[in-house]
């Protein structure tokens, strides 16, 4: 047996059943709010998620995939999707035709982490950006969508947290104060924070090291150091979530593990795993299209963590298998065939049938239509085809008709139908 590589895993039913349900419902809801699918490749220069993400972050530094191909081309297994969208937009000029965007894709992504529940190196995002709109209304919209999916999902339990983090113009005096401030406790931080101190200082408020975190308590806010312009953006979409109902709590250590983050930054967070609390993360990035080469385009994203979504929604303990219409259960070679034809025409239209070529016994083929979960089966033997009347029963009500084998799909479609009646 090979086992497979740490940290990656098949997704297999019952597990694939929610996952589609969960894939289905997101997808609906984002074409419903005007968002179209991209494909993007699971590869990349690496050079673009160093640009993109920042060579100081942990993803950049320790966490990518990146190997050289045998023409000599450092390339990247992709870490998230937000940089591939972006860098798509600008290769075939989209913002040309029209700059306005809404995507959505939904896929694989590569991180060298440490795995554990929650955590994996090879995990799924559903993502979802929004080009060409710099109003905070494209911020707030974004939002809800996201939790009318959390509620369609029966996601319970999640807080949304959000923080707005500046723009170009206030950020860097925000930047110089923390600064400072980072100098007068820098000896006491950790490793880690005192390199990111240096290097990428925000990141100090997210260190989950408790002395850090107390450390950092009486930090400057980056609130106070907000331009009008930010301000402005920051009530707009706080009253917009509260017009809608939508309740947030403000989380001043929100500042997300990636650099191109701009004004508003927003997270899902739930109690349900352990250490791994963030479900969903997102957020404006209003400069990253011109710093990847393209023209000055707002942009505004979110990201959800797939297999921690699923592994919330299964705490609820539904399964979403799709569960056959119709079992026919054939004895004998005979039927068997004419079983065989009669699935493949029931399920060209869409009726979802299922057989078995066994030849077993009645009892066994019962059973498996039980374990199966039909709702119907056609029982047919030697003795039915003689009668040219197979029995047709409703496994709920243990009712049974007699189906004519004149015209055997029609026949089960009518019988289908007139229970549904
Ligand atoms: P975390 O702080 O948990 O590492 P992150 O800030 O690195 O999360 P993002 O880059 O914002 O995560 O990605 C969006 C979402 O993708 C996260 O909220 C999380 O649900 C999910 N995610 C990130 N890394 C992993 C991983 N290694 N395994 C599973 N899900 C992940
Ligand atoms: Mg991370």
């Amino acid at each position: 047996m090979i086992p497979l590589i740490r940290g990656i895993r098949d997704i297999f039913p019952p597990d694939s059943d929610l996952w589609r349900h969960i894939k289905n419902t997101a997808e609906n809801l984002f074409q419903d709010f005007g968002f179209s699918e991209i494909l993007i490749p699971i590869m990349e220069k690496t050079e673009l998620f160093k640009r993109s993400i920042g060579e100081q972050t942990d993803i950049v530094e320790k966490e990518m995939y990146t190997f050289t191909d045998r023409d000599g081309e450092s390339t990247t297994l992709r870490p998230e999707a937000t940089a591939s969208i972006v860098r798509s937009y600008i290769f075939h000029k989209m913002y040309a035709e029209d700059p306005i965007r809404k995507f959505y894709t939904i896929g694989p992504m590569f991180r060298r982490e440490r795995p554990q529940k929650g955590r994996y190196r090879q995990f799924y995002q559903i993502d979802a950006e929004i080009f060409g709109q710099s109003s905070p209304y494209a911020d707030a919209q974004l939002i809800i969508m996201l939790t009318i999916l959390m509620d369609r999902l029966e996601v319970k339990d999640t807080t949304l947290h959000i923080n707005f983090l500046g723009c170009f113009k206030c950020r860097p005096d925000f930047n110089n104060s923390f600064k400072k401030f980072l100098i007068k406790i820098s000896d006491n931080l950790c490793e880690n924070c005192k390199k990111r101190a240096e290097t990428n200082p925000l990141r100090v408020l997210d260190c989950k090291n408790e002395s850090c975190f107390q450390l950092t308590a009486e930090a400057p806010q980056i609130s106070e150091f907000l331009c009008k312009e930010c301000k402005e953006h920051f009530e707009t979409v706080c009253k917009a979530l509260k017009n809608t109902n939508i309740k947030f709590q403000m989380n001043d250590r929100l500042v997300r593990g990636l650099d191109y983050y701009t004004k508003t930054a927003f997270e899902i967070q739930t109690d349900a795993l352990g250490a791994q609390n963030a479900v969903a993360g997102g957020g404006r990035y209003d400069g990253l299209v011109k710093l990847l080469g393209g023209p000055d385009m707002p942009a505004v994203g979110f990201a959800i963590g797939f297999d921690r979504l699923a592994e919330i929604i299964a705490l609820n303990n539904i399964n979403y298998a799709q569960k056959p219409e119709i079992f026919i259960a054939a004895l004998g070679k005979k039927c068997i065939k004419e079983a065989f034809l009669w699935a493949s025409a029931l399920n060209a239209v869409r009726i979802k049938t299922e057989t078995e070529f066994s030849g077993k016994s009645l009892k066994s083929l019962m059973r498996r239509a039980c374990k199966i979960g039909a709702s119907n089966v056609i029982i047919i033997g030697d003795q039915e085809l003689e009668k040219k009347e197979a029995v047709f029963r409703d496994m709920n009500t243990k009712e049974q008709i007699g189906i004519k084998l004149d015209n055997p799909v029609k026949n089960i479609m009518e019988a289908l139908s007139k229970k549904a009646l």
